[in-house]
């Protein structure tokens, strides 16, 4: 069987993914430098999946290791590229990490990729490059324009997308898929892997489940005078399980010459948008836990709204978002419950 090389993927994402695709009859190889993860997911994934998949603790912008990687792996046929700093705050505060661990990366990927003859690759974009979309592009396809990027985290997923567009334009050989992700939650439903959160999360849905256990006094709602409904802002929160599953299908569809262009885009949302007041009221429904909370001030640089239109990926990979939030918030609370019983 075909083997596909995961960067990051001891990660949130990245980690799903790999279920997903040893589920799917997938070898796997784990490139990660653990810089924000840990080694234990591997223990996770293999009580899900049964095996262990093969894993080398490497940061991807080290070429020799890279190139060891593709050497002892002769049988790669594609990359999920997942590896990247994610911390939007952070990225603020220190751009040429960001810059140089994301871009970077990407280059030394695609470099060893091409010096062995790999041609496929995924990449993990993110909405974040739509910035605020003009009421006129809500949903959000994926023609819609581009926005500068509020921050250079966001800015990374720009350059990234220009680097495989050219890097793809150059060496026809080459094909990618790129992914942009709108707002991942939850836990898979064995409650073995999940978010791992480093410190005081950023993110509402980690929050929310670490407000809920008392780890934290109380959820801040970052403002409730935005012009959507209820006052808070909006998002497309996609299933993390859903968004892996985009991930097999996108490979799938590369490796059996399916693809109409050399780069393909789609946006992975679950079409839907959702206000935070809705995410934490229906959390409180569904788990019946109060999740002490108080509305403040907007964060700075917060968009609106923004929601998908996923209507591509639906038709073309033949795939669908379709697990309701209900289960999907369920499955957060039961990841964050199994996290502190083992503390
Ligand atoms: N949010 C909030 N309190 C928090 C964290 C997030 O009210 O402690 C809100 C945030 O203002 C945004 C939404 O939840 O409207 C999603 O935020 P997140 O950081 O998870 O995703 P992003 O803003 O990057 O889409």
């Amino acid at each position: 069987m075909a083997r596909i090389l995961v960067t990051g993927g001891t990660g949130y994402i990245g980690s799903h993914t790999v279920v997903e695709l040893m589920q799917q009859g997938y070898d796997v190889i784990i490139v990660d430098n653990l810089s924000n993860s840990n080694q234990a997911v591997l223990d996770g994934i293999a009580a899900i999946v049964g095996t262990c998949p093969e894993f080398v603790q490497a940061d991807c912008c080290d070429s020799a290791a890279m190139d060891d990687v593709f050497t002892r792996y002769s049988d790669i046929v594609s990359v999920i590229h997942f590896a990247a700093s994610k911390a939007v705050n952070e990225s603020v505060e220190q751009p040429l990490k960001y810059y140089r661990n994301n871009v970077m990366s990407l280059i030394t990927v695609l470099e060893t990729m091409r010096k062995h003859a790999i041609t496929n690759i995924v990449f993990s974009s993110s909405c974040t490059v739509y910035g605020q979309p003009d009421a006129q592009y809500l949903p959000v396809d994926e023609t819609a324009p581009l926005q500068k990027a509020l921050s250079p985290y966001g800015n990374t997923k720009q350059i990234n997308e220009d680097i495989i567009r050219d890097t793809v334009y150059a060496d026809k050989s080459l094909r990618a898929t790129i992914l942009r992700y709108f707002n991942p939650i939850g836990a898979h439903p064995s409650a073995l892997i999940g978010e791992l959160p480093n410190g005081v999360p950023q993110n509402l849905l980690p929050y929310v489940t670490q407000t809920a256990i008392g780890l934290r006094a109380e959820l801040k709602i970052f403002g409730n005078d935005y012009n959507t409904p209820d006052g808070s802002c909006i998002r497309d929160y996609i299933y993390v399980v859903d968004l892996a599953k985009a991930h097999v299908k996108a490979v799938q569809r590369m490796l059996s010459g399916d693809a109409d262009e050399p780069v393909e885009l789609f946006n992975l949302g679950t079409g839907c948008g959702l206000s935070v007041l809705e995410i934490v009221n229906t959390f409180m429904q569904v788990t019946g836990v109060k999740v002490p909370y108080q509305i403040v001030g907007r964060r700075e640089g917060d968009i609106e709204q923004v929601w998908a239109k996923a209507d591509k990926a639906n038709h073309i990979l033949g795939w669908k978002a379709d697990t309701p939030i209900e289960q999907v918030l369920m499955s957060a609370w039961q990841w964050e419950k199994k996290l502190r019983s083992n503390n």
